[in-house]
């Protein structure tokens, strides 16, 4: 089609001047208003077309028909949609309402040629009038260049203005099993619906750009269940402005490192033996429950235990037996306090602790009470005990007022245990009434 076949339009700047072109010779060759015109609109590198309110391309250029594989006919025949894979009907009248306010727009999309070839590009789109109609000039710039760069990287990169996914590499469509990108898109507009809301994770939309950028100093983390083989992954994020409108986010697999970091920090706080925590861990929570305790004005209680004559024990039973007693008393404190806000400590040797918050005195009492009677009904043979036939643990209960600091809570425990222990074994102290 011969340009000016297609009205001439107003346009103020949808085109470059025509004195600077003029500096080419070629260009001043051609040079004659309606030549120079086709010459422009047929040679230059861009992508050019127009269309009208409806979406139906009126004007593409030899550029254009080169590049989609349609012959002019067919694409004149074409609206926007059956080359923008992004563009619904109800897409262009929205597109169309702002470009009428607006005047011009630019676009990132990706449009498809008739053998299914992809293109991301960007379109400039101008708002133009003739003969009392209007239509959207554009010119397409392909920037298949970005997708080749994010293919050059492993992992899963994505190109998104936060809402609407642009481009995925290759690393993204095999971790969806998508067969490429065109299928995945068309099913999903945003990468955000795989992401599963959990505390510590980015959140779903509308904003997780905006939380992956306020967060990137602290580890922006995001998971996503893969909806191939139903399994949970934690990606480490960045998102960095690719320009005005895009970001550019890359997704790290780390779901195997955090279980590896995970397993580490269990078995930091972990005693080897019992599986209860250990010394350490007691060390950090024991302050941090005596001040979420005063916070929350709740009763604490420190409960600590001592297997009674277990040197007699290991000496007559031997030590692997030892072991195991250690072990069954372990799962018998556990069974006794099992809530949430309860934790069981091995302090050391065949010394336990208990942290239990909540509880009235008189409840902690009671319970302490039953776990002293089920230890001794564990029914294990004690010959050197002269408290009982069976192992036996003796137990000291401290209480938190206002003041109580960890050393004090301790302490005093622990001085209870001695008197326990005094007091001939297998028992509590104080004994009831308590306080
Ligand atoms: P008391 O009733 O006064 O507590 O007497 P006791 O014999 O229990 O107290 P003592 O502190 O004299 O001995 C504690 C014993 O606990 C000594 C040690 O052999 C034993 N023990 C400490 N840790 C372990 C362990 O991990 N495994 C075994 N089998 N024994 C241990
Ligand atoms: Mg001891
Ligand atoms: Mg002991």
């Amino acid at each position: 089609m011969n340009f000016l076949d297609f009205p001439e339009f107003n346009s103020s700047d949808s085109l470059p001047s025509t004195q600077s072109l003029l500096s080419f010779p070629e260009l001043q060759k051609a040079y004659h208003e309606k030549q120079f015109i086709d010459y422009m609109l047929n040679h230059i590198n861009t992508l050019i077309f127009v269309a009208d309110e409806d979406s139906h391309f009126v004007f593409v250029n030899d550029t254009v028909v080169d590049k989609y594989g349609f012959t002019r006919d067919e694409l004149l025949k074409m609206s926007v949609s059956d080359i923008d894979i992004n563009v619904t009907q109800s897409d262009y009248s929205t597109f169309w309402k702002e470009l009428v306010q607006k005047k011009t727009m630019q676009l990132h999309s990706i449009h498809k040629d008739k053998f299914w070839n992809l293109y991301p590009v960007l379109i400039q789109t101008h708002y133009i009038e003739y003969g009392g109609k209007a239509y959207v000039f554009g010119a397409v710039e392909d920037e298949s260049y970005i997708q080749n760069l994010l293919n050059a990287h492993n992992g899963f990169i994505i190109l998104t203005d936060g809402k609407k996914l642009v481009m995925g590499n290759t690393g993204m469509i095999s971790f969806f099993g998508y067969p490429d990108f065109l299928t995945f898109i068309s099913e999903h507009k945003c990468i955000c619906e795989f992401f599963i809301e959990e505390e510590g994770f980015i959140y779903h939309q509308p904003t997780w750009i905006e939380e992956v950028k306020q967060a990137q100093e602290h580890d922006a983390k995001v998971k996503i269940k893969n909806p191939l083989t139903n399994q949970e992954h934690i990606f480490l994020v960045c998102a960095s402005a690719f320009d005005e409108s895009r970001f550019l986010v890359t997704f790290t697999d780390i779901t195997e490192l955090e279980t590896y970091k995970n397993e580490l920090e269990r078995l930091a706080i972990t005693d080897g033996l019992t599986l209860l925590y250990n010394r350490r861990y007691f060390n950090d929570i024991m302050p941090r429950e005596i001040n979420r305790a005063k916070r929350n004005k709740q009763q604490l209680a420190f409960i600590m235990l001592d297997v009674d004559y277990f040197k007699r024990y290991n000496d007559h039973y031997g030590h692997a037996n030892g072991d195991n007693v250690l072990i069954r008393i372990a799962s018998t404190i556990e069974y006794c306090f099992s809530r949430a806000s309860d934790f069981c400590f091995r302090l050391g040797g065949e010394e336990f602790g208990i942290i239990c918050t909540g509880n009235t005195p008189q409840d902690v009492y009671s319970q302490t009470e039953q776990l002293r009677q089920n230890i001794e009904e564990l029914a294990i043979e004690h010959k050197g005990n002269s408290a009982s036939s069976y192992a036996t643990v003796s137990i000291g209960i401290a209480f938190c007022d206002g003041n109580t600091t960890m050393e004090i809570l301790y302490s005093t425990a622990d001085a209870e245990l001695y008197r326990a222990k005094e007091a001939g074994r297998n028992g509590i102290c104080p004994v009831q009434p308590l306080l």
